[in-house]
């Protein structure tokens, strides 16, 4: 028995009510249930379905997985080994959950039936959005997907020639740091603009960052110039690598003298 209240059981069941009203009009507009194959890129979080003559793109959010083998849901918040940044989307999930105090989306794991999964991206789907859902089964994991919008190839192609290939964490969007930037020290972190992990870019936006010795270079230089550009000597680091370097720096237990 799972100790569920009763409370959350009436917000899921409204929730699955609502995917499965809306449901039949996406799979109707996008004719997602005609198609022979399926296969997802977890660096450019991108799902394509294809058949011999035809094929069809999206983006996604990963909600999270079913374990057909422990039959556990995990949240993709939780899923330390995907490099999928829209994952921290599903955090958005976490703090309702905290807010109305249910147990299962708060907990990155918990046990479940057949109809978790489910159950889950109804969720998702109702707190996050999206414009459908879809479900893939590998071996014995299922995994689940907000689909946020339909894409072109090119603009699939566009995504991953943004990507960069980073030895600790795989195939993910690049990021520019200057020279001075690093997880050891505190440098002070400017940035070109707010930035959060997993957050949507228009297209001629990067996620830019510099020290607080580059900062002044670049006050008194009146913005990015030859002088300040060779002071900073901006370079190239993943995603990942850009919010390991902005969280250590902004964490206040992490100073410069703890380390000998
Ligand atoms: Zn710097
Ligand atoms: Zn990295």
């Amino acid at each position: 028995m799972i100790f569920r209240p009763l409370k959350y059981e009436k917000y899921a069941q409204k929730a699955v009510d609502k995917l499965q009203e809306r449901q039949p009009a996406f799979r109707a507009k996008f004719d997602t249930e005609n198609y022979a194959s399926w296969f997802y890129n977890q660096s450019s979080e991108t799902l394509r379905l294809y058949s011999d003559d035809k094929e069809i793109y999206f983006r996604y959010i990963p909600v999270g997985t079913y374990s057909l083998n422990t039959n556990t849901w995990m949240w993709a918040w939780a899923n330390e080994d995907s490099v999928e940044t829209r994952k921290f989307r599903t955090l958005k999930v976490k703090e309702f959950g905290e807010k109305k105090n249910y147990e299962n989306l708060t907990n990155a794991h918990f046990n479940g039936d057949k109809y978790t999964g489910w159950e889950s991206t109804a969720i998702a789907f109702d707190i996050i959005g999206g414009i459908g859902t879809y479900r893939v089964i590998t071996e014995h994991l299922e995994k689940y997907f907000l689909l946020t919008e339909q894409i072109t190839k090119e603009k699939v192609e566009k995504i991953e020639s943004a990507l960069i290939e980073c030895n600790a964490h795989g195939k993910i969007r690049k990021a520019f740091i200057c020279q001075h930037l690093n997880t050891e020290t505190k440098t002070g972190f400017e940035e070109a603009f707010e930035t959060y992990r997993g957050m949507e870019l228009d297209e001629d936006d990067d996620l830019q960052a510099w020290c607080s010795k580059c900062e002044k270079k670049r006050l008194k230089t009146d913005g990015w110039n030859n002088e300040s550009m060779e002071f900073a000597k901006i370079k190239l680091v993943c995603e990942r690598c850009y919010f390991e370097i902005k969280e250590s720096n902004l964490d206040s237990k992490n100073t410069k003298h703890n380390k000998t």
